[in-house]
């Protein structure tokens, strides 16, 4: 399949959208931009002395600029009988597709991991009349994206649409004959449930990288131009790590490919970083967050809380760092662009309630 909507593979396993609509580009936008498209196919070698990377499938590529942009793939912590039958992660349209089958004459479904994309998985599911269940090690939802007051608010929401969750513990073995037939948490709990969804996070996809004999470390290690330590191969996306950061976003990866690609083109592109930023993709409920949301109360802020609302605006010195918008994310794009910019908060309209960082802290 040619490069299509990864994250939108909920919506497909929900049933909103058909797989020919996750398709990003049609065959002439290839032909227009005069790619050469080979799809079906893995780079297993590549020889940086000669500039020739080869395929699976025997092909041979020889190339004066590189880009690796190979992504990610789902972790799979070590838990006992992960390997049962009815275990799966959600990473490719294939994951998505196997997911769906299994899912329609199962009933109990436990998703191990919180996050974003457990959640949406899990709302796909629920869409569906499964039982859901999220077990986090956490004691709180979406811990990257949410202080404990927003979390709290949204379980509530959760709950109220029929999600089950299970909060400051793990997983200690899905156990069954040869299927999943239960879960059992560190706590001593058991959950009956015939399909687990492991939504634990990603890892770099390197292995191309390590041929080529190029630093890694957690990801491929570029610099603010994309350049490898290698100067003619670049890496971009997921698969790069730039600092210390692996972003793992959508957004990130555009940013980081754009670029990277107009400095192979010979462009002077310096990269700086950037803001995460997430969105919930659940519909009726309006949840994103960027940047520092400062869930250790390190920082001041402003907050506005209403029935139905919590926004969490982050700020240091004169300037927004970060912000939480559950339940109105009107301005989340002129927010973020704030962010970026550095804009005095004098220009930006906040809400008025102060909320102090904690004494002897920045
Ligand atoms: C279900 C889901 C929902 C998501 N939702 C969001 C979201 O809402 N917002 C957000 O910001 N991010 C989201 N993400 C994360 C986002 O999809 C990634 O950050 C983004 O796809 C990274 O792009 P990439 O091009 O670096 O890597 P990828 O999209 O992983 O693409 C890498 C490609 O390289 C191919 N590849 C790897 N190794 C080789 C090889 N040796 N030879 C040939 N090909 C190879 C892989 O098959 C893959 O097609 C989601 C991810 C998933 C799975």
């Amino acid at each position: 399949m040619p490069f299509y909507y990864r994250i939108r593979l909920n919506e497909y396993i929900g049933g909103a959208l058909k797989e020919h609509d996750l398709v990003a580009r049609k065959a002439d936008w290839y032909a227009e931009k005069r790619i050469k498209l080979i799809t079906g196919t893995r780079v297993i070698d590549a020889d940086p002395e000669k500039q020739i990377v080869s395929t699976e499938n025997e092909q041979q590529f020889a190339y004066d600029r590189l880009l690796l942009a190979t992504g990610s793939h789902s972790y799979l912590p070590p838990i006992q009988g992960v390997d049962k039958q009815g275990v799966f992660t959600l990473r490719t349209i294939s994951d998505a597709r196997k997911i769906i089958s299994f899912a329609e004459t199962r009933e109990r479904i436990v998703l191990v991991g919180g996050g974003l994309l457990g959640l949406e998985t899990g709302n796909a599911l629920l869409g569906k009349g499964k039982k859901v269940t999220v077990v986090e090690f956490f004691p709180r939802l979406l811990p990257r994206q949410l202080d404990t007051k927003g979390a709290a608010r949204l379980m509530q929401i959760m709950e109220d649409r029929d999600f089950s969750f299970r909060l400051g513990t793990s997983v200690r073995e899905i156990a069954g004959n040869r299927a999943v037939e239960s879960v059992h948490l560190q706590r001593g709990e058991i959950l009956p449930a015939n399909m687990v969804i492991v939504s634990a996070g990603v890892r770099p996809n390197l292995e191309p990288a390590q041929r080529l004999g190029l630093a890694t470390d957690k990801g491929i290690v570029v610099d603010s131009a994309f350049r490898t330590n290698r100067p003619e191969i670049f890496a971009a996306g997921d698969a790069a790590q730039f600092g210390d950061h692996l972003y793992g976003i959508w957004p990130a990866a555009m940013e980081q490919g754009r670029a990277a690609g107009t400095n192979m083109a010979g462009g002077g592109v310096i990269y700086e970083g950037s803001i995460p930023a997430n969105k919930l993709k659940v519909a009726g409920i309006d949840l994103a967050s960027a940047g520092e949301i400062d869930a250790e109360n390190r920082f001041k802020s402003r907050t506005e809380e209403t029935d139905t609302v919590y926004r969490k605006f982050v700020i240091d010195a004169n300037h927004l760092i970060g912000c939480i918008m559950l339940g109105d994310t009107a301005d989340f794009a002129r927010t973020i662009r704030a962010i970026n910019e550095q804009t005095d908060i004098a220009q930006i309209k906040l809400p008025n309630r102060e909320q102090a960082s904690r004494p002897g802290r920045k």
